[in-house]
């Protein structure tokens, strides 16, 4: 399955991300994690992307699109793959139709999660990512074990600087001008399809693979 996920900050892509591509035996690609990664081990592509990432602006597409392609390159995408956070605006997803044009293997699915704008502002502020494996948990939906720590990998809970209140203001922003017209892009290629992203994580998982294994 090639697929990506679609959806406002907040909408629970990156934890849909991970049951998704377990369940579909392919890798999660998460650009915003690409970035974290690179930003955490002080790289130049890190070092570039930040002051973007902190201002809750897209990195710039000449980028994004290249760090996308060479992952896209990589030799592990027999099954598939699951994009999280990339396309972000219409010209990504030209890139990306371009990308995998060539390869003769072009996307299956766009899942979009739609979710009320009021949800998403109370999850963004109580998200604490894990800085080592960047599991997301929630100060009220979904609680760590012992606080301030990872139940998986047992690292540090943080906040990203980026879902502070200001920030997430700008996200939203830029997700409605930028990003959201990429779900008429794929509505008019018919591999649009959108699922209530409201629910417990079990709930939305399984309408995401119900909508997703109803296509095959
Ligand atoms: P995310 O973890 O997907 O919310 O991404 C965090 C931040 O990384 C975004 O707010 C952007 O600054 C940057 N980013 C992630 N994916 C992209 C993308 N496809 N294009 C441009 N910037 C991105």
């Amino acid at each position: 399955m090639r697929f990506i996920l679609v959806g406002p900050p907040g909408a629970g892509k990156g934890t849909q991300a991970v049951n998704l591509a377990a369940h579909f035996s392919v890798p999660h690609i998460s650009t915003g994690d690409i970035f974290r990664a690179n930003l955490k081990e002080g790289t130049p592509l890190g070092l570039e992307a930040k002051s973007f990432m902190d201002r809750g602006e897209l990195v710039p597409d000449q980028v994004t699109n290249k760090m996308v392609k060479d992952r896209l390159g990589k030799g592990d995408l027999d099954n598939g793959f699951l994009l999280d956070g990339f396309p972000r605006n219409v010209r990504q997803a030209e890139v990306l139709e371009e990308i995998l044009d060539e390869k003769k293997s072009p996307l299956e699915a766009a899942l979009e999660l739609s979710v009320d704008s009021a949800e998403i502002i109370n999850r963004l502020a109580g998200r604490r990512t894990c800085r080592n494996c960047q599991r997301a948990f929630h100060l009220m939906y979904e609680r760590s074990k012992v606080d301030g720590v990872c139940d998986s990998c047992a690292g540090e809970l943080y906040q990203r600087d980026d879902d502070k209140e200001e920030v997430i203001k700008r996200r939203l922003e830029v997700y409605s001008e930028q990003t959201a017209p990429i779900i008429d892009f794929y509505r008019e290629r018919n591999i649009l399809i959108t699922i209530a992203a409201m629910g417990s994580v079990e709930e939305i998982s399984e309408r995401a693979i119900a909508a997703l294994m109803a296509l095959s």
